[in-house]
């Protein structure tokens, strides 16, 4: 199952004692990451994550505070003898921005794989680079250039009823493929499905990651029963609505609200405004609209394992 860190929570710049957005997630020796804005191989260096496990890389829009940490980033990752692909998604009217930083890459040891994503319509792909139960589904958001949020639901493997194989006479030495999802045929024909000998499988642990963007009422479908929100919070107070409206972000209290519509289990806020420089001071106001919040400190990454 997933851990997941927080390791920047900035919006727009960075600042000596906070990174950029940036989250990682890793599921067994596998990981994936999304947003890499300047300096993101430092935020993940000093939460001690590794970059070399990174398969995939899903960036939400081409603004210079989530994307301009690539070059960087995928150069590191030729430095540590890499041969397996890279996948960068992101949506497609990114892809200028996106080839544009590749350029100053210059010739990297291994594949790069670059996925555009539709950027004005909701879909859903499994994502095997990171966990093979993993399911991506994006939403097209609202902000000044096109924009998309994620969320990553990660299917549990389903428990294997070894009574049940054996009153189907499947022999033990197919019981493997039958735990990995596959089907098998018995010496008499009969075709015997993964479901047929494992229980229902549990839910999927959800997280979901939304950022720049007005606090659209989808966000709260798209949220749904999330283990863990995210979401950007830009300021603390909600006199900064409109002006927010107006740049089309979300405010800290209109996260909460989000959260709470949603039924989310946890909600991190990210992607605060340099002028917030102690979001935590709203901690208590934020917390009667969602019980459930951390407010990351400045200098150390969230870290959460399911
Ligand atoms: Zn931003
Ligand atoms: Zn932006």
């Amino acid at each position: 199952m997933p851990t997941v860190c927080l390791a920047g929570t900035g919006g727009m710049l960075p600042l000596p004692e906070r990174f950029l957005t940036t989250l990682y997630v890793r599921s067994g020796a596998n990981a994936l990451l999304i947003d890499c804005g300047e300096g993101t191989q430092v935020a993940l260096a000093q939460a001690e994550l590794k970059l070399s496990r990174i398969n995939i890389i899903f960036i939400t829009h081409a603004h210079a505070d989530h994307v301009t940490g690539l070059p960087g980033l995928l150069l590191s990752l030729g430095n540590t003898n890499r041969s397996e692909p890279v996948t960068i998604c992101y949506p497609a009217p990114a892809e200028q921005a996106i080839r544009g930083l590749l350029t100053v890459c210059g010739e990297l040891p291994y594949q790069l794989i670059l996925r555009p994503l539709p950027a004005d319509q909701a879909i859903s792909f499994p994502c095997p680079e990171a966990d093979p139960f993993l399911t991506v589904s994006t939403l097209p958001l609202q902000h000044s250039v096109p924009c998309i949020g994620y969320r990553l639901s990660f299917g549990k493997r389903p428990r294997f009823l070894p009574e049940k194989a054996r009153a189907l006479a499947v022999p033990v030495t197919d019981y493997k493929a039958l735990i990995d999802g596959r089907s098998i045929t018995l010496p008499s024909g009969v075709t015997v499905l993964p479901e047929d000998v494992t229980a229902p499988p549990p839910s999927p642990t959800v997280i979901t990651y939304v950022t720049d963007t007005l606090p659209l009422p989808e966000i709260a479908d798209f949220g749904r029963d999330s283990e863990l929100f995210i979401c950007e919070g830009m300021y603390g107070s909600d006199d900064k609505r409109e002006a927010m409206e107006q740049k089309k972000h979300t405010t800290m209290p209109d996260a909460c609200r989000l959260a709470a519509k949603a039924g989310a289990k946890r909600l991190w806020l990210t992607h605060y405004s340099p002028a917030e420089r102690t979001p935590e001071e709203y901690e208590d106001s934020l917390k009667a609209l969602f019980p459930s919040l951390t407010i990351a400190r400045n200098t150390s990454p969230l870290t959460h394992s399911f």
